[in-house]
């Protein structure tokens, strides 16, 4: 299979139909290989349409929902980005290529050694991982100046709007476990401004500020 087509078609057939615009994103897009950050057997499924397993029962997400939330985020190059939900590090590189530094954090230590493997096979040294509870955020190098969460949460946990920068923007997926609402936070100084991107649906966000482990 020649993945660097296959990637280029992603990107024309499944984000610029539907509204993807920023060059860097797409240029990102274009130039992350998704194929490696997912199993073997499934690298010829890697730039279809849809989320995947990626063990431990989480996943990838599909291409334009990664595409959708990096664009919202509204990055220029010199941002302090955190992520939420590592997963398997693909989201991760495609920060990489477009800020100065992704902080990223993972529930599941696995997951969270695979990503790192794979991240520094492809040299993305502007990457720090930690395994914990994302919902905490990571205070030592707050503010960032964009936080996304790439897990779905019955609410946005405060912590991350606390360690959010003026003027920064934080996306998260926020409802049920079945179904919720993909949105945009941005801090300004009169306040938290609040946008409704689509609806998704997501993992679940599992800890102290999303769901409880015992809820799911
Ligand atoms: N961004 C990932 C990618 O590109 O592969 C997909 C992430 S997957 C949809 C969501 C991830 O969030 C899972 O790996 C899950 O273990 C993780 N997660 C769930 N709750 C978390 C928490 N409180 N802190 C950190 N990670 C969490």
């Amino acid at each position: 299979m020649d993945f660097k087509k296959a990637r280029e078609r992603m990107v024309r057939e499944q984000l610029i139909p539907r509204g993807i615009k920023d060059p860097r994103v797409l240029e990102a897009m274009r130039k992350v290989p998704r194929h490696l950050f997912v199993d073997e057997a499934l690298q010829n499924q890697a730039y279809s349409d849809r989320p995947l397993l990626i063990g431990e029962k989480q996943t990838i997400s599909q291409p334009y929902m990664v595409a959708l939330m990096t664009e919202a985020l509204e990055l220029k190059g010199d941002e302090k980005v955190l992520e939420i939900g590592t997963g398997s590090g693909y989201q991760t590189a495609i920060l990489a290529e477009l800020a100065d530094k992704v902080y990223s954090i993972e529930r599941l230590r696995s997951l969270s050694q695979k990503a790192r493997k794979i991240l520094d096979r492809l040299h993305y040294f502007n990457v720090v991982l930690k395994v914990g509870d994302g919902t905490l955020g990571w205070p030592e190098y707050a503010p960032y100046d964009a936080i996304i969460v790439t897990a779905g949460s019955p609410k946005v946990p405060e912590p991350l709007v606390e360690q959010l920068a003026e003027g920064g923007r934080l996306v998260i997926p926020v409802g049920d476990p079945y179904t919720q609402e993909l949105v945009k936070l941005v801090k300004t100084p009169e306040g938290i401004e609040k946008k409704s991107l689509t609806i998704c649906r997501f993992v679940n966000l599992i800890g102290k500020h999303g769901w409880k482990e015992s809820e799911y």
